[in-house]
């Protein structure tokens, strides 16, 4: 058998978005457009700090307007490129229409490394990108509404929308013009940890599955699974922390950028993120053994990999060598086109990204729309919910009593029954509804078809058909 080759981000998704069309019925002409990315747009400007101009390179990369706005996340790393910008927009396209979030795919980033620069200079260069963006309509309500991803978070998304806010003072809709803002800022409880409770929510379902859990090789349920987890960041210390709090598995390895904890009876995530947070890494952690070559725990033995940091980590070099049956991934891309076909080879089960990490983009939407009609979510049915309730506890109490039964009802039962769902219980129903609806149409799919041997053929298979119906409908 030959070694698959290594290709680069943008190359990996457009294989895999290939292999998917290879088995649809696309009239000539569409599956190109669909597989295009429309625009790029690469801004170069300078922000004087430390007494001297400095010069930054930014992108904003328009993969599909077939609706509208366009949606997706922007990164602050070194890392950034054209080639991973115009990649991540993609997957924005195929990841919206996979939810059935409203959006065309879109994706941003800025080459840079936070970490050098202190709060007050973020902040002059985030701006200074923003009013780059915003004089373009590369960020509008109604055109283009970034999101955080990697480097960037509610701090940065509220400097946007400030600039949006200052450059376009009459719109009415100007918070809606990103998502991810701080809940004093416009934004919506539950985004911050959206990206990690969707990834809870899709293993969840993924354990409800009888037939997926066989592929994969995995019995009984999420308690006591062991978990390895690439990046302990906003997408990664959330998913771990709602895992081992709220379903019980064991955390037993976690990798960072300068090296990896490993401790087989279970890491404290909180301490570990507690730490990090005060010395900027793992290093030191006087509770587990620290491994230097943090990549190396990607091999280790669990039950479910996940990387949450990088893309490409999983790759033709290492692929083999993964222990894990199941990989869910967090990250945008930690596959490459060549290992996953080493790991599909293998027997390996993929949960893909463009439906793992769909979980922030769900709540975007969420925050989106809430901006839009200007009220908190319910804030109309709350009270009248719970006086709608409280009718029928005092009828079965007075019925009980009538009849003599003495039917207690419990206080426990009572004061959750009685409680009208606030704005974080229903982000938290609509996120899992859409996680669970979206795993079952590529459930479907993927036990359904003969030729569809994989979960991301599978997501692709759905998300491209929706894309394609919505070109069709416009008449192209
Ligand atoms: P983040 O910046 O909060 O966290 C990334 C973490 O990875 C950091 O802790 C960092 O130290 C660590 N890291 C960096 N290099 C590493 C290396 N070589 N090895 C191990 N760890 C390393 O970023 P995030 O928002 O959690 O995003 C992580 C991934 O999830 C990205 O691929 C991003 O595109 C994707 N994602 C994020 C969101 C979101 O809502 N934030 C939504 C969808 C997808």
């Amino acid at each position: 058998m030959s070694v698959p080759q290594e290709m680069s981000f943008r190359e990996s998704v457009d294989m895999m978005f290939n292999r998917a069309v290879a088995l649809m019925d696309l009239p000539p002409g569409l599956e190109e457009k669909i597989r295009v990315c429309n625009a790029t747009y690469t801004v170069r400007f300078g922000v004087r700090l430390r007494g001297q101009i400095q010069t930054f390179t930014g992108y904003r990369s328009v993969h599909s307007e077939h609706m509208e706005p366009v949606k997706g996340g922007i990164r602050f790393s070194l890392g950034v490129n054209q080639d991973e910008v115009e990649a991540l927009a993609a997957l924005m396209t195929y990841k919206c229409s996979l939810v059935e979030a409203p959006f065309g795919g879109s994706k941003g980033g800025l080459c840079i490394d936070p970490r050098l620069y202190d709060e007050h200079e973020l902040e002059l260069i985030t701006r200074r990108f923003a009013y780059e963006l915003i004089k373009r309509d590369l960020i509008n309500p109604s055109q283009n509404v970034p999101a955080p991803d990697m480097g960037t978070g509610e701090r940065e998304m509220a400097w946007i929308a400030d600039q949006y806010a200052r450059m376009n003072t009459t719109d009415i809709n100007a918070r809606a013009c990103v998502t991810g803002k701080p809940l004093n800022a416009g934004g919506i409880a539950g985004r911050v940890e959206a990206t990690g409770r969707g990834v809870q929510y899709a293993l969840r379902e993924f354990f409800r599955d009888e037939q997926g859990m066989q592929k994969a090789g995995l019995t009984g349920g999420l308690k006591g699974k062991r978990v390895v987890v690439q990046g302990l960041g906003n997408v990664g210390y959330h998913a771990t922390k709602f895992l081992m709090e709220e379903d019980g598995c064991i955390i037993t390895g976690i990798i960072e950028h300068d090296g990896a904890l490993v401790d087989a009876s279970g890491l404290d995530v909180d301490a570990v993120q507690k730490w990090i947070a005060k010395h900027g890494g793992i290093s030191g952690y006087p509770d587990a053994n620290i491994i230097e070559d943090g990549a190396m725990v990607l091999e280790e033995d669990c039950d479910i990999l996940i990387p949450a940091a990088l893309e490409g980590v999983i790759n033709v070099s290492n692929a083999d060598r993964i222990k894990a049956p199941l990989i869910i991934e967090a990250a945008n891309g930690p596959v490459t086109a060549g290992g996953d076909e080493i790991l599909r080879n293998k027997g390996t089960v993929i949960i893909p990204d463009m439906y793992a990490n769909a979980g922030g983009v769900t709540v975007s939407y969420f925050e989106w729309v809430k901006n839009l009609s200007h009220i908190r979510f319910g804030r109309m049915q709350r009270r009248q919910e719970e006086s709608r309730h409280q009718l029928v506890v005092d009828e079965l109490e007075r019925l009980s009593a009538d009849s003599g039964v003495g039917w207690q009802l419990s206080p426990n039962f009572k004061e959750r029954y009685l409680r009208g769902a606030d704005e974080l219980e229903l982000v938290r129903s609509g996120l899992d509804d859409t996680m669970r609806i979206a795993y079952q149409s590529m459930r479907e799919v993927w036990h359904g078809r003969d030729d569809v041997h994989d979960l991301r053929t599978a997501a692709y298979l759905v998300s491209i058909e929706k894309v394609a119906a919505s070109y069709r409908a416009k008449g192209l």
